[in-house]
This record gives structure tokens, sequence and C-alpha cells, in this order.
């Protein structure tokens, strides 16, 4: 199901099964922990690249915060519609961003990144690009599984 949601809002990951869109104020979430490990600067190198093919260029200068599932709205991740800001679950993500953690998580991960920059360029769920579709089983491109294999 697709839903327009407002430019400026920010738009839920929609990672759940069944979800629909839902917009969360930029104002309620946490932006006091920004997170800026070599991993994420490097998901962000994978990200330039996956968008670069798709010709979409997402905002640069993203920057990652980490957040509650309260505060996320139940979702693993959040992101700035047409903005810069990506919001993660905190839980979620200090296991799957764990160096050692299995690599189809990290490979999720990278997806969900990727996903979230498409949303930073203003695309919306189901806009016709694989990566905006979670839960097809295409949704995790190839050059995620190459990155999970060696981060
Ligand atoms: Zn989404």
């Amino acid at each position: 199901m697709l839903r327009r949601a407002a430019v400026l809002g920010v738009v839920l990951a929609g990672l759940l099964a069944g979800s629909a869109h839902a917009e969360l104020s930029a104002e309620a979430l946490p932006v006091n922990r920004p997170v800026t490990t070599p991993m994420v600067r490097s998901l962000e190198t994978v990200a330039a690249s996956y968008w670069g093919r798709w010709g979409v260029l997402p905002p640069p200068g993203a920057e990652v915060f980490l957040g509650s599932f309260t505060q996320l709205g139940g979702q693993i991740a959040v992101a700035e519609l047409g903005g810069h800001r990506i919001w993660m679950n905190g839980n979620l993500a200090a296991a799957r961003w764990a160096p050692e953690g299995p690599e189809e998580a990290r490979a999720l991960l990278c997806s969900v990144y990727i996903h979230e920059r498409g949303h930073n360029a203003g695309l919306l769920d189901n806009d016709g690009y694989p990566i905006m579709e979670y839960g097809r089983a295409n949704f995790t491109p190839s050059i995620c599984r190459e990155w999970a294999t060696t981060h």
C-alpha cells in the first residue's frame, strides 16, 4: 500500500510486515548520538555506489543517530524524507553492526541503510526501485552481500 507523505515529514522505514507509512516529528527524535564509526562511513560509500547506478543522489552529509523502539515508532529505522538524517534502532543496530555478527544480518543492515538513504533522496516505499521494496526477495542487493563479507 502506498501512501504519500508530506515532503518535509519523517517517513517510517515500513520495515515491519504490513506496516503502512506513518509520520514522526523530527523534533521528537534523538539527535544527540550521531554514529561516526568507520563502518557507517563505509555504508555511506556503498549507498553512494548503489544509488549512483540508478542516477539517484541522496543529500550529502548523512547523519546517523540511534534511537529506541519507542522513539522510532516500533520501526527498525526511520529516515528524513528529503533530508540527510537517519535513525536506527539502537538495539538492532548494535547487534548488526558487530563485526563478529552474522553476514546475513550485516547484509540486511546495509540494505536498510541504502533504503533509508533512498528516503533521504526523496523516494518513498515501493517507489519503483528494488531497494525501496522491503520484504521482496531481491531487497538485499549483491553490493550489500559483498560488503557483508568484508565488514
Ligand atoms: Zn521505507
